[in-house]
């Protein structure tokens, strides 16, 4: 039993798959996947993971703009009015994704990124929603704003930062790290070193899909199927059996998004 915490199957890379993407969540449902929560980019598409939510069993939802999506909003206070409503669906699970991304020269300025952010980390003080954070070189800005929100559970996904940065987040026990499929990639010196330093309790197993393609599987289009070789890495990593590993991961996913209990 595998739990994807961090996918986005209402991405239009998947009618490249015949069939599209709701028959690879019937095919995966029917395999070892037992739980997939479809991270938003924007309101527009927080209703899409919300419509898979409502037709899969094991989909979930977090609803939010991703940073370098804010240009595609209204305003910042419609979003939230848009969000607030969508947080009272019941298979909605957390806020996000949200964050800072300073990869792209012509990604939003900063300032209305960190404007959209910090916008959700109210929303989900006010809540008490966790939420599913994406930081790309920008791992200052995101620690300086998340150290203003150690009550509210966050999700470091697909961790870039350093073992030290990482090492500085685990010490509130609110935050947990996402492995990608990154973490199987040659060059992946840092997620390697943050998975060994990352408590049993506070990982989580995430494909990141359509993207970030685990070895073998690179330039095929990600999908949940694929999770397997990044959980083997990390049982590798942890020292622990593959089965105890892909327990641990379910249980630690489900506590998260409050799930089942
Ligand atoms: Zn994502």
């Amino acid at each position: 039993m595998l739990f994807d915490t961090h996918a986005h199957y209402f991405d239009e890379r998947f009618a490249e798959i015949t069939g599209g993407a709701e028959k690879l969540l019937e095919d995966l449902f029917a395999g070892d996947i037992r739980y997939i929560v479809n991270a938003a980019t924007t309101t527009r598409d927080s209703l899409k993971a919300l419509a898979l939510a409502e037709k899969f069993e094991g989909c979930y939802a977090a609803v939010g703009v991703h940073p370098e999506n804010c240009d595609e909003e209204e305003s910042v206070g419609e979003t939230v009015a848009r969000l607030r409503a969508l947080l009272k669906r019941p298979k909605v699970v957390a806020i996000g994704e949200t964050g800072l991304d300073y990869h792209w020269q012509n990604n939003p300025p900063r300032e209305k990124q960190k404007e959209y952010f910090i916008a959700q980390l109210d929303l989900a003080r006010e809540t008490g929603f966790p939420v599913v954070v994406h930081g790309r070189d920008a791992h200052g800005d995101v620690f300086e704003i998340l150290s203003r929100y150690p009550d509210v559970v966050c999700i470091l996904h697909s961790f870039s930062g350093s073992p030290e940065t990482a090492r500085q987040y685990l010490m509130n026990r609110n935050r947990y790290i996402g492995f990608s499929g990154v973490l199987t990639y040659k060059n992946a010196v840092q997620p390697v070193e943050v998975a060994k330093i990352v408590p049993a309790d506070r990982m989580l197993s995430e494909t990141d899909c359509p993207y970030l393609t685990p070895v073998p599987w690179r330039g095929k289009i990600n999908h949940s199927g694929y999770m397997i070789e990044t959980v083997k890495k990390l049982a590798e990593i942890k020292q622990l059996d593959l089965e105890e590993t892909k327990r641990i991961l379910t249980e630690n996913a489900k506590r998260v998004f409050r799930i089942d209990r």
